[in-house]
């Protein structure tokens, strides 16, 4: 089972994909995370992003698509995988269509969180990671770059009938709930 867990910066999908991984025995694909495991350990990535990611704008189409690809050739992603964090803009997910068909592979499912913006932002502050990104500024920046360059990847998906919105707000068992009620 492949599936693209979606949504806004603080939506909880890193959350949810860590539940789903447990479920589902299928790991959990975090392009984020890679990129900061990257910064933390000083790898020629992590030099090239760090600014990037500082700065809450997104890195580089191509670096992400050939890093995904690259993660993905992994016996551990034989069965499926939960992506999160990618694809982000619509040129990585036209990327990611071509990637999936030359491997005759498919998406399974389009998880889409909703959760209102003023949410977003209490629960980035509130989740105290220390992230150099969770500042309110920063946090700013994230949600004008997700609905610019990110909100039409739905779009891009609702043409291919892939899409499943779940309401983002709640306690995160009764949301993991709503996942797995839209998997089944
Ligand atoms: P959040 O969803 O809370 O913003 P992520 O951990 O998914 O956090 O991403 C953190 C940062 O990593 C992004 O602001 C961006 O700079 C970079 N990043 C992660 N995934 C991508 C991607 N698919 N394309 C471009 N940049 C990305």
């Amino acid at each position: 089972m492949n599936i693209i867990l979606f949504g806004p910066p603080g939506a909880g999908k890193g959350t949810q994909a860590k539940k789903l991984q447990d479920e589902y025995s299928i790991p959990h694909l975090s392009t984020g995370d890679i990129f900061r495991a990257a910064i933390k350990n000083k790898t020629p990535l992590g030099v090239k992003v760090k600014s990037i990611l500082d700065s809450g704008e997104l890195v580089p189409d191509q670096t992400v698509v050939d890093l995904v690809a690259d993660e993905l050739s992994n016996d551990k992603y034989q069965d499926g995988y939960i992506l999160d964090g990618f694809p982000r803009t619509v040129v990585q997910a036209k990327a990611f269509d071509v990637f999936l068909d030359k491997n005759n592979d498919n998406l399974d499912a389009f998880i889409s969180l909703s959760v209102p913006e003023d949410e977003l932002v209490k629960r980035i502050l509130s989740r105290g990671e220390g992230r150099s990104d969770d500042t309110v500024e920063k946090i700013k920046t994230r949600l004008k770059v997700y609905r610019k360059e990110t909100q039409p990847v739905i779009e891009h998906y609702k043409k291919q009938d892939k899409v499943q919105e779940i309401d983002g707000t709640g306690s995160i068992d009764e949301i993991f709930d709503r996942i797995k009620a839209a998997l089944q």
